[in-house]
């Protein structure tokens, strides 16, 4: 296994770490054999959150095992010190541990978001709390809007920054990513797959690789998945015969495909607009059709409520026919 340096954190990462969030969906065993199967593969980093459901307690079962090798990060969406507080006292209670090597703010979205990260009472106080008494060993952020997550990079505050990057989704290159390097931030690339649309798994992780991310968290949720992950560590560099069986793969995709930037909101009706097409991604593209089900409910505005404006499609950078997406999805999401 390829190992690097997750920036000025100076931790020795796995350029192939593991994604937390399938393992929600299988049992404990199965959920400890592919994290045994990663770890025995050189895997040492691994990523989850307080947000998916039971991925910390699954990881903190093998964690004990193996608590000295392995390089923890987790993340809260806690925006206030105590809310903070309180996540990373039941992120230590969940993982089994007492001390977690990266812990992250999770998914800030916005810059109102990051002044309240960043206010005199905003959780980032705690985190530093948290690392002056060793419970927290390094402090990062997450997002999926990269003029965002530059603001917050240029703070100096964050030694790292997590962020959604794979052949269709390039936008963090431009600034983020040089900016990153240039602060010396460890870069961890997210949603590798595009939530399950990139069929080209081994030449897909390659392609982040050869950016320079510290490391790439593709999700694995059996012991095949992992073994077909660290493929991309081996071999050789990506030729042009490559590069093009991309480029014909995002072009395919390229129509139909939301990368998550929220630039169509807000929606007149309150649609969630990314949101239901990430349901919906899992609906069609990961077989989880209940999972998505379930996590459409709460949503307090449906698909089915546009009301045909077509603003949102006006701001949509990439095109897409948003109402005729918003169909599809409802008919999935909704049908039963
Ligand atoms: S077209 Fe539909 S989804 Fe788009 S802004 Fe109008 S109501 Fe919202
Ligand atoms: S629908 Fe378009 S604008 Fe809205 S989040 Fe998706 S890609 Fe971005």
């Amino acid at each position: 296994m390829e190992m690097r340096r997750l920036g000025r954190t100076k931790m020795i990462v796995s350029a192939i770490g593991m994604g937390g969030i399938p393992i929600q969906r299988v049992s404990e065993s199965q959920a400890s054999a592919v994290i045994e199967t990663a770890v025995s593969y050189g895997i040492n980093f691994i990523d989850t959150a307080r947000a998916y459901s039971d991925s910390e307690a699954k990881i903190g079962r093998v964690l004990v095992r193996h608590r000295e090798k392995l390089i923890i990060a987790t993340k809260s969406m806690a925006r206030n010190r105590e809310d903070m507080k309180k996540e990373i006292e039941r992120s230590l209670q969940d993982l089994k541990t007492d001390y977690i090597d990266l812990y992250q703010v999770h998914n800030v979205k916005d810059e109102s978001s990051l002044e309240q990260v960043l206010a005199p009472d905003g959780a980032l106080v705690a985190l530093k709390e948290a690392r002056e008494l060793g419970k927290v060993r390094h402090i990062g952020i997450t997002g999926h809007i990269p003029a965002v997550l530059v603001k917050a990079v240029r703070t100096g505050e964050f030694e790292t920054v997590q962020f959604p990057f794979n052949p269709i989704e390039t936008a963090g290159i431009e600034e983020l990513l040089p900016l990153a390097s240039q602060m010396d931030a460890g870069t961890i690339a997210m949603k590798p797959f595009a939530g399950g649309a990139l069929k080209n798994k081994v030449l897909t992780l390659k392609f982040i690789l050869e950016k320079g991310f510290a490391t790439v968290i593709p999700g694995m949720d059996t012991p095949q998945q992992v073994e077909e992950n660290i493929l991309a560590t081996e071999g050789r560099l990506l030729t042009e015969e490559d590069n093009e069986v991309l480029r014909e793969e995002v072009s395919a995709l390229e129509g139909n495909l939301c990368r998550r930037c929220e630039y169509c909101l807000p929606c007149s009706q309150g649609i969630d607009i990314p949101l239901v097409f990430l349901l919906d991604g899992y609906w069609t593209r990961y077989g989880l059709q209940e999972w998505a089900v379930e996590g459409y409910q709460p949503l307090r505005v449906k698909a089915s409520e546009c009301a045909d404006c077509g603003e949102c499609e006006t701001r949509c950078p990439y095109g897409l026919p948003i109402r005729e997406m918003l169909r599809e999805a409802a008919g999935h999401l909704e049908k039963r």
